[in-house]
């Protein structure tokens, strides 16, 4: 007998007939023997509606009150879950993250688990029950419902595997497992058996949305077995064809099969270019523009100062998208009077991709020919930024998609293991 959390996503919870489905799958666990917890998100695009709801009210709702409204979704899927295990036999339970109780900070909208209780929990798996634990949601210090930020449900299964110690987390998902890049983007992507951790939290911080950065880092943190595998296989296939399909993330180099120089590409729409020209060129002057910024609670990425001309310089950063007009607001503010900018110039326009692969550490030439084939095609880098195992770009977004497909191809990604182009 095994301890396993399974997690499924929007798509995979996305209709009645999907939600019975996964009950089905479930049950079939269940009944060889194994003790479940299941996180699911919320149904399909119900994320979506309800803070598109939200926004038609005022154009930056409150946090708390968005997270109110977000972590229904969850609620409601949960519950619908639990009715359909029951209908298939199976004794349930659902609980919310305030029920478990799942605890984290107060930082609304993206909220960090500090927590999680699992008496509730292990006293329903003890009494042979399936339990539910809903995605993406907890609950602060202050006892106000909080959300984990988008995607967040992955983070809340892991972490759930984490504290019950559970033997493995099985993330299903509309995708059969962890591919060398979007395959909605590029067809001719791969799906990779296993892919060494250290990567994953590259692929999945660099913008790969199929997991949530989080939930690598809890999968690292706690060593939990994590694997992104198929919900819309068969629910009834076999449960040893199952426990081997999908991508496993491995915590042992030796373990990973295909060793290509780069691995995978990872791309995000969700950035935005700020640049500050004209600011004097002085010790304190970063700390002068991004303290304010990081005080707001805004994330900083990529960060760029120039050279220096007559003692003054021009420095660029980017955000995510989302936290633009706050942090346009913030700069205006409290920075722009403050460091005396010239002028403030902004680019919601702009996507980043990168590449990722830890054989990047033992070869060179791999940015250049990452640089070599954006040339090629005309794209033109705006910022660049590297570590040990990626080259992250910034470009314009609309020749994202152009730039990613000529990387997978130049890097020899479309085709089968063993067959580097560095
Ligand atoms: P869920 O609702 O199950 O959490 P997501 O939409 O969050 O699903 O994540 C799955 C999606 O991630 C896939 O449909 C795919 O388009 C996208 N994706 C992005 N990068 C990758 C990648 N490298 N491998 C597989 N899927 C990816
Ligand atoms: N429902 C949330 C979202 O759409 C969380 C998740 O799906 O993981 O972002
Ligand atoms: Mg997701």
């Amino acid at each position: 007998m095994s301890l396993i959390v399974h997690k499924y996503g929007g798509t995979s919870m996305g209709s009645v007939e999907r939600i019975k489905n996964v009950a089905r799958r479930v049950a079939k666990w269940h009944a060889a023997g194994h003790q479940v917890v299941v996180v699911p998100s919320a149904m399909a695009g119900e994320t979506n509606r309800l803070l598109g709801l939200a926004r038609e009210l005022a154009p930056q709702p409150d946090g708390r009150e968005l997270d109110m409204v977000a972590a229904t979704g969850e609620q409601a899927s949960s519950a619908l879950l639990a009715i359909a295990l029951q209908a298939e036999g199976v004794a349930a339970r659902s609980y919310t993250g305030w029920q478990v109780p799942v605890r984290t900070d107060s930082s609304y909208t993206k909220a960090r688990i500090t927590s999680i209780e699992d008496t509730r929990i292990r006293a329903d798996l003890d009494a042979g029950k399936v339990v539910v634990v809903t995605g993406f949601q907890g609950i602060d210090d202050e006892g106000h419902i909080t959300t984990l930020g988008r995607g967040g449900s992955d983070t809340s299964a892991v972490a759930v595997a984490a504290a019950i110690k559970a033997d493995e987390c099985l993330i299903f998902t509309d995708v059969d497992g962890v591919y060398t890049t979007d395959p909605r983007v590029v067809p001719e992507a791969r799906r990779m058996a296993v892919i060494s951790f250290e990567e994953m939290l590259e692929m999945a911080s660099l913008g790969s949305k199929v997991l949530q950065i989080r939930s690598v880092e809890f999968a690292g943190k706690y060593r939990v077995p994590t694997r992104v595998l198929s919900s819309l296989t068969d629910p009834l296939i076999p449960l040893d064809d199952e426990m081997r399909s999908g991508t496993l993330i491995t915590f042992e180099e030796d373990e990973k099969m295909e060793a290509a120089v780069v691995s995978g590409i990872a791309f995000s729409r969700d950035e935005a270019k700020i640049t500050l020209l004209g600011v004097p060129d002085k010790p304190g002057i970063a700390y002068s523009i991004l303290g304010p910024v990081a005080a707001a609670n805004i994330d900083v990425d990529m960060i760029v100062q120039n050279q220096s001309v007559a003692g003054t310089t021009d420095f660029s950063f980017t955000v995510n998208r989302n936290e633009f007009q706050r942090t346009v607001d913030v700069l205006k503010r409290d920075v722009i009077p403050a460091v005396q900018a010239r002028e403030l110039v902004t680019d919601e326009k702009v996507a980043k991709v990168s590449i990722v692969g830890i054989g990047m550490r033992s070869h060179v030439g791999v940015a250049s020919l990452m640089f070599q084939t954006l040339s090629a095609d005309n794209i033109n880098i705006q910022m660049i930024s590297t570590s040990e195992i990626k080259t992250s770009v910034i470009i314009d977004d609309k020749y994202m998609e152009l730039g990613v497909r000529a990387l997978h191809k130049a890097f020899g990604l479309d085709q089968a293991p063993g067959t580097d182009k560095v």
